[in-house]
């Protein structure tokens, strides 16, 4: 099932759950295959995990809570065996996105037949500094072939850059060069964990070859992906989201508030939630039936409003379109992003007609 299917019709009576939570991202894994600068998972892996059936029963108590679009990251999700079985289950309530690092994706093509969305982490176009920033040799061709098999299998693949100093004199060519490949590109943003005592899910730490320096390279960049934005429906960001971090980087200005554990929620691979990685776990997925709405959980969404602790572009987004109409905002989004595909699908299921497939 897909978002393309009727899947849709079964968000309408989680729209007026209160609060309004549309993104879970579920770190489901703290193992990974790769070694990226700026990164401390794999330096820091865990071998514990939740069983799936106990997976299961978490996105059953997302779904009541309301949750209509779930994130698998990891680690590396697609390293676990039974990805495939938990991406099918998710796939039936959510709108179901999960990454790769390129390395995996193609050997689990299978698994993958029903999500909505299949993310390559990839940051450059330029191959040595890509595997150096993935501390593993090949990992860029490994990635650019990744792509072109999910797309020959029909699979919706996109790009998901990190924007940082690595790449941002050429973000916008890379952006240009999979538009026009009919690839999708999704941006995060380079940030890294605040210290905050016993966060929940160590990621970013602070790096000086990632932090931008040239900020009116940024500025110009930020502008070029508006522009962008407008030509093509390949470019996943919403204008509200690159007008919050353009005005955050040329004035440090804030224009959201965040709203953790309220528009979001973070589950990490012991399903323990928080409301982001960086802050401490709050409960275990399976109390949230009971505390999700309790006083304690809205005194955390008051104190978290407060927070300028970090500028990560996935938060960013989940705080500047919020409530009943944030969400529809965002539908209204991935619905431009689902009907360029479904286009796709069409033109294809259409040569296949003019041009069946040769008999062996
Ligand atoms: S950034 Fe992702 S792929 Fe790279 S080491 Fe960290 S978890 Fe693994
Ligand atoms: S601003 Fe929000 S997402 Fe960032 S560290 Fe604070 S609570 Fe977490």
């Amino acid at each position: 099932m897909s978002i393309m299917s009727d899947k849709p019709f079964s968000f309408i009576p989680r729209l007026f759950k209160s609060p309004r939570t549309y993104h879970a991202q579920w770190m489901i894994t703290r193992r990974c295959n790769y070694r990226c600068r700026g990164c401390r998972v794999w330096q820091e892996q865990d071998a514990r995990e939740l069983s799936t059936e106990d997976v299961k029963r978490g996105l059953d108590i997302l779904k009541d809570i309301g949750v209509i679009e779930i994130v698998f990251s990891g680690g590396n999700p697609l390293i676990r065996d039974d990805i495939g079985e938990i991406l099918d289950y998710a796939s039936r309530n959510f709108i179901t996105t999960v990454y790769d690092n390129g390395s995996m994706a193609a050997e689990k093509i299978d698994a993958l037949r029903n999500v909505d969305f299949v993310a390559i982490s990839l940051d450059t176009l330029d191959e040595k500094k890509n595997d150096y920033l993935k501390g593993v040799r090949g990992a860029w061709r490994k990635a650019m072939e990744a792509i072109r098999i999910l797309k020959e299998e029909e699979i919706r693949v996109g790009v998901s850059p990190t924007i940082s100093q690595f790449n941002v004199h050429e973000i916008v060519d890379f952006t240009k060069y999979f538009i026009s490949q009919s690839i999708p590109v999704w941006y995060c943003y380079y940030c890294y964990d605040y210290p905050f005592k016993d966060g929940m899910f160590n990621i970013g730490r602070k790096n000086d070859e990632f932090i931008i320096r040239d900020k009116q390279a940024l500025l110009d960049a930020l502008d070029s992906i508006m522009r962008l934005r407008e030509e093509s429906d390949y470019v996943f960001i919403t204008e509200k989201t690159l007008k919050a971090l353009r005005e955050y980087v040329s004035s440090g200005n804030r224009t959201w508030k965040c709203r953790a554990l309220d528009s979001f929620l973070i589950i990490d691979h012991l399903g323990r939630v928080a409301g982001c990685h960086s802050r401490e776990p709050v409960a275990s997925i399976f109390d949230l039936p009971r505390v999700w709405r309790s006083r304690k959980f809205d005194e955390l969404r008051m104190k978290y409003s407060q927070c300028t602790k970090c500028a990560y572009l996935c938060y960013i987004f989940y705080s500047v379109h919020t409530g009943l109409s944030g969400i529809l905002e965002i539908l209204r989004d991935q619905w431009r992003n689902t009907k360029i595909l479904l286009r796709e699908e069409k033109q294809k299921r259409l040569q296949r007609r003019i041009c069946p497939p040769m008999a062996e």
